[in-house]
């Protein structure tokens, strides 16, 4: 279970729309059902978003509180202040900021580093959220003193057939959910997911915000969604490892579990990784193995990628033998070792180049350094039981060794 559905990019991105469609085509069913809970309904928002705010507290993911922080009062301010006509009043005004101020909240938590939510930079994001509500009722006030007359027929256009929401709103909702939506397409993290479903139902709200109930009905979802994120990104959190952040010893373990008839195991092993340590210290080591585990995510073929522990690496390719899977390591193997990683800091290269070249690391041009790597693979042939498996591939990897190392071994 290293990848839980919830974490694929396709069920991220596709999932606000699939609510979207489903609450356009049931609108009538939503509106009579609403009204029949009308009490509940209006508070269910709050409640999902305070507790998706507690859920990211306790599992220290301060950005998606951020998020959460702000879906909460955004819809504070819809249920306290948008309740009247839109063509009323500031109404319109208040929902123009709104739609405008929200996905810049939203958007603002990329800027802080994951932290917990006690931190200095919920307390920065709070005053920031402040400040947006104080800029809006200075805005607010001007227009009561007369400061914009024919402001809604300028600026303002709106088409009522689409939206009563300004059209150069919609445009904007449209581009900071298309951006946002391919940030998630680009690094799919829980924040990604969290911003972006955000940012498209309260968006689609503000759009539709003629129907009744809409906000509530989306406010809910959208508050489903970003607990569901929560928690996947929590589960990511217990199942990768912390360096490499790929799925570590405990996703392998129940993985192995599920592996079918026919698979293949290798296990993969960083050579003379102690020597790279003691001549480049632990810190470019960490680099190192952060970059093999980029590289091994990028291997292709329905592989999936573990870090066993240490400089140890682990391959599991369902519906493949080692036979069939040996161009896909041959080729991960030659990537990794053609890969010049450059030194961050060159005051640690080695003293003097023949203990580099020793070590198995080129150090050419004095600010790149490579590493090569050993790959063992066995497959489920004459064994079904994936511990054994294990067991022939890790012996496949010590013929490797002895032979040389930077090769890969099937065994027989
Ligand atoms: P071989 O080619 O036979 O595999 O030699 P080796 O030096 O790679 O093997 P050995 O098992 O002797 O050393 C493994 C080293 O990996 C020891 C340890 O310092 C290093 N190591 C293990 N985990 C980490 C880590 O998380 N970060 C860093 N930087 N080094 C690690
Ligand atoms: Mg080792
Ligand atoms: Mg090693």
């Amino acid at each position: 279970m290293s990848t839980s559905f919830a974490s694929t990019t396709l069920f991220r991105l596709f999932i606000p729309i699939l609510i979207m469609a489903c609450v356009l085509s049931s609108v009538t069913h939503i509106i009579a059902a609403t009204q029949a809970n009308s009490g509940f309904v209006t508070n269910l928002p709050y409640i999902l978003f305070s507790t998706a705010f507690a859920l990211s507290h306790t599992f220290k993911q301060s950005r998606i509180a951020m998020v959460a922080l702000s879906m909460l009062i955004a819809y504070g301010v819809i249920q306290l202040r948008l309740q009247s006509p839109l063509t009323t009043g500031t109404t319109l005004l208040e929902l123009s900021l709104l739609c405008f101020l929200l996905p810049v909240a939203c958007c603002l938590a990329f800027l802080f580093p994951d932290t917990g939510v006690n931190d200095r930079s919920m307390y920065i994001f709070v005053i920031i959220v402040t400040s947006f509500l104080l800029w809006s009722y200075l805005i607010l006030t001007h227009f009561y003193t007369g400061g914009f007359t024919g402001f809604d027929q300028d600026l303002l256009i709106a088409i009522p057939e689409i939206s009563r929401l300004p059209l150069i709103l919609v445009l904007y909702s449209l581009a900071v959910t298309g951006a946002t939506g391919i940030f998630l397409l680009s690094y799919n993290r829980p924040i990604d997911a969290v911003v972006y479903s955000s940012i498209f139902l309260a968006s689609s709200t503000f759009i539709f915000f003629h129907v009744p109930h809409i906000s509530s009905t989306l406010f809910s979802l959208a508050g489903i969604l970003v607990i569901i994120y929560v928690i996947s990104a929590s589960h990511q959190m217990a199942f990768n490892d912390r360096l490499t952040n790929i799925p570590g010893r405990r996703a392998l373990e129940m993985d192995m579990k599920h592996l079918g008839r026919k698979f293949t195991i290798a296990m993969l092993d960083v050579d003379h990784f102690k020597k790279f340590n003691d001549t480049y210290g632990h810190d470019t080591g960490d680099d190192v193995l952060k970059l093999v585990a980029s590289r091994m995510l990028g291997v292709g073929g329905n592989a999936k990628v573990y870090r066993y522990g240490g400089e140890e690496f682990t391959i599991l390719i369902k519906g493949k033998t080692a036979k069939d899977s040996k161009v896909l390591l041959e080729q991960l193997r030659k990537e990794i070792a053609d890969y010049e990683m450059v030194l961050r800091d060159t005051t640690q290269r080695p003293d003097n180049h023949k203990k580099g070249a020793k070590n198995r690391v080129s150090d050419k041009n004095g600010s790149t350094v490579s590493v090569t790597v050993s790959i063992g693979a066995a497959d489920s042939k004459t064994t079904r039981n994936p511990d054994e498996v294990l067991k022939k591939a890790d012996k496949a990897l010590y013929l490797a060794k002895e032979k040389g190392r930077n090769q890969v071994q099937c065994a027989r």
